[in-house]
């Protein structure tokens, strides 16, 4: 069985076939074919259907005569409708358009995939795999904002929560290795790449999460500030700044960049090593507030067997991930040096704390296009 999986970014699309041996064990799942179209609505590419063309003609070269069985689109914005991954038909790419105000850069573009590869394939089935619907479980006083009740009735303001098919992904697989079942799974997981989250996990179920009602919300990212008090929001709105230029500080010229001047993570370690005080404060500052998170969700999910680490950072920056550990001490944790440090990449789980650390701490590498096509197989079944 091929499946096509479309990941629809704000300005890129990322795509890749893979070649399921026996779809009921999920055998296989490496990518035949894959490539990213990138600078789309910056000149050279005009949309995601355009791009979804220059997609087209790519597989047709790369894969002469291939029709995907069935096409799995990223989208990050399912809001409160959808708890797991939708067959696509025209009441579904509704919905979805109907949530493009929650994500405005990133779900018109999933939207345009979705129109466009039915346009291409009709008779291909189509699954919509959500970045929110892994949190669709947290309990109410999780994702309830303390504002007043209207602003959730009539603006949908509540915590959503995203990463959530990395989340489940990873999760699934340390309890695997852990030997714990997923349904009674206890953890900490924290996506730690560009953009960062952590989840709380109890008994397999997402019950607290960092991110809010957008991908902003709380740890220190790359470009973006994370938690910062809404006053503060408010006093530079008396000063004069417009809805625009919060957006762009807060979204675009924050977080590593505005504190390291920077937001490569490799850069960020080497400059701090060197004696850079701007980049030791940028890391100490997000270490800071991630074994925060942690600590307080080792309490959300009534006792995490494991914390795992995820993303391009927690997976890659042995420095980043030595620093945090040492943070977290209090809980018990014991950073194994040789382990973290031991050649870093996209190499299978590992254990980076010792025997005798309270709770063990693995590194398992996220594969979100992976997930996006067991979702995609769950969701149309054998064939
Ligand atoms: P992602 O968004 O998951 O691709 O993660 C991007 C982040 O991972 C950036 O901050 C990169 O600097 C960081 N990263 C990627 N590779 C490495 C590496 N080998 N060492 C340290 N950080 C890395």
């Amino acid at each position: 069985m091929l499946v096509l999986v479309l990941n629809a970014g704000s300005s890129t699309l990322k795509y890749s076939v893979r070649r399921f041996d026996q779809e009921r064990t999920l055998a296989g799942g490496e990518p035949i074919a894959k490539g990213v179209v990138e600078r789309i609505d910056e000149g050279e590419v005009a949309d995601h259907r355009e791009a979804f063309e220059i997609v087209r003609g790519e597989l047709a070269q790369a894969l002469p005569g291939c029709v995907p069985d069935a096409v799995g689109h990223r989208v990050v914005h399912g809001g409160e409708r959808f708890t797991g991954p939708a067959l696509v038909d025209e009441e579904v790419i509704g919905a979805i358009e109907r949530l493009n105000a929650l994500a405005p850069l990133h779900n018109p573009p999933g939207a345009l995939c979705i129109r466009a590869a039915t346009a291409a394939w009709p008779g291909v089935p189509q699954v919509a795999v959500f970045d929110t619907s892994f949190h669709r479980t947290l309990p109410e006083h999780a994702w309830r904002y303390a504002l007043p009740d209207e602003l959730y009735r009539s603006h949908g303001i509540r915590r959503y929560g995203f990463h959530g098919t990395s989340v489940q992904y990873v999760g699934r697989r340390a309890a695997q290795v852990l030997g714990i079942s997923w349904e009674e799974f206890n953890a900490v997981i924290a996506h730690l790449g560009n953009g960062s989250s952590v989840t709380a996990v109890r008994g397999g179920r997402s019950v607290d999460t960092s991110m809010g009602f957008t991908p902003l919300e709380g740890l220190v990212m790359g470009t973006r500030s994370g938690d910062v008090d809404p006053g503060a929001l408010v006093f530079l709105q008396r000063l004069g700044y417009g809805p625009d230029e919060l957006d762009d500080l807060l979204n675009r010229d924050s977080g590593f960049k505005a504190m390291a001047g920077n937001n490569d993570m490799r850069a960020i370690t080497r400059a701090a090593a060197a004696g850079n005080p701007e980049a030791e404060l940028a890391l100490e500052t997000a270490v800071h507030r991630l074994a925060r998170y942690i600590g307080g969700y080792h309490v959300s999910c009534s006792g995490a067997r494991a914390v795992v680490l995820t993303g391009g950072i927690g997976e890659n920056s042995a420095d980043f991930r030595a620093r945090l550990l040492v943070r977290l001490g209090p809980l018990g944790i014991r950073l194994d040096e040789a382990a973290n440090r031991q050649a870093a990449g996209r190499q299978g789980p590992r254990v980076i704390s010792t025997a005798d650390s309270a709770i063990p701490v693995l590194v398992i590498p996220t594969d979100e296009e992976h997930a996006i096509a067991e979702a995609t197989i769950g969701a149309v079944g054998p064939r």
